[in-house]
């Protein structure tokens, strides 16, 4: 068993330190343990409530990097759950994965108290235009070569409730980019444990999204199944039943960081 996403408690909604994750792990037989709270910002200027603030970076890639070498057991990994702003490219370049020597970058998009990297005033109104405006930021984020796979791509869902034409294109967009940028996709564990909620067509998951999936089952791509834990129990929630609805779509390409 391996996870790839990973929180602690620095982010403000999860719980646990890294030792503790690393500890739930061995218990539960995984192999590779990443690592991935999400991203600090330099000037602490986003989403600071949710997110691991600034002067925390140092301290949590010491307590991973602590982790590795005490445990030799298994393989953990020095990652980050980042929102793209083109503004901290060279941050994510240069101090993450250069001078903090991170693993990988993880590429998720959230919406965080109204906003969110694609809408960041909050100033969009029309659902329509924030699919498409959250696809096109998947996109550009993807386009970077920063990042080693995509979280969540279907997490459109939690806000655009009908499965219409919209979230077709917009889910195709998405996938067919991730042909094109050899970008693997996760089916995210946390939505699997996430209340379900009423549209209009009926009671469903926020995310993942069946059609999202369905869709990507049409295409040659890797993809990927994570707990997303946000405490040391649910460090391996949800992997299998991730895995087993890539594969109900003809998604057996499995992906894996080789460090
Ligand atoms: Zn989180
Ligand atoms: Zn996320």
């Amino acid at each position: 068993m391996k996870n790839y996403h990973t929180h602690t408690y620095r982010c403000k909604h999860a719980v646990g330190t890294v030792e503790d994750y690393v500890q739930a792990a061995i218990e539960n037989d995984v192999q590779v343990l990443g690592m991935s709270d999400h991203t600090p910002f330099p000037n602490d200027s986003h989403w600071l409530k949710v997110r691991m603030a600034y002067e925390e970076l140092e301290a949590y890639c010491k307590e991973i990097d602590e982790a590795k070498e005490k445990y030799k057991e298994i393989k953990i990994l020095k990652g980050f759950e980042c929102e793209y702003l083109k503004e901290y490219h060279e941050f994510y370049k240069e101090v993450l994965l250069g001078q903090h020597e991170a693993d990988y970058l993880i590429l998720a998009g959230h919406q965080i108290f109204g906003t969110s990297p694609w809408n960041l005033r909050g100033e969009v109104k029309s659902l329509k235009e924030e699919l498409r405006l959250y696809a096109d930021y998947l996109v550009k984020g993807m386009e970077t070569g920063l990042f080693t796979f995509v979280a969540h791509p279907d997490v459109f869902g939690t806000f655009y409730l009908n499965w219409d034409e919209e979230a077709l294109a917009a889910s195709k967009y998405i996938i067919e980019a991730a042909k094109a940028y050899h970008m693997p996709l996760e089916v995210n564990g946390y939505g699997l444990r996430k209340p379900e909620i009423t549209t209009e067509q009926g009671v469903r998951r926020m995310y993942p999204l069946h059609g999202f999936w369905e869709l990507a089952g049409h295409y040659d791509i890797e993809v990927l199944a994570n707990s997303d834990a946000h405490k040391p129990s649910d460090i391996i929630s949800n992997i299998e039943e991730g895995y087993k609805i890539a594969s109900t779509y003809g998604l057996h390409k499995k992906f894996e960081i080789i460090r």
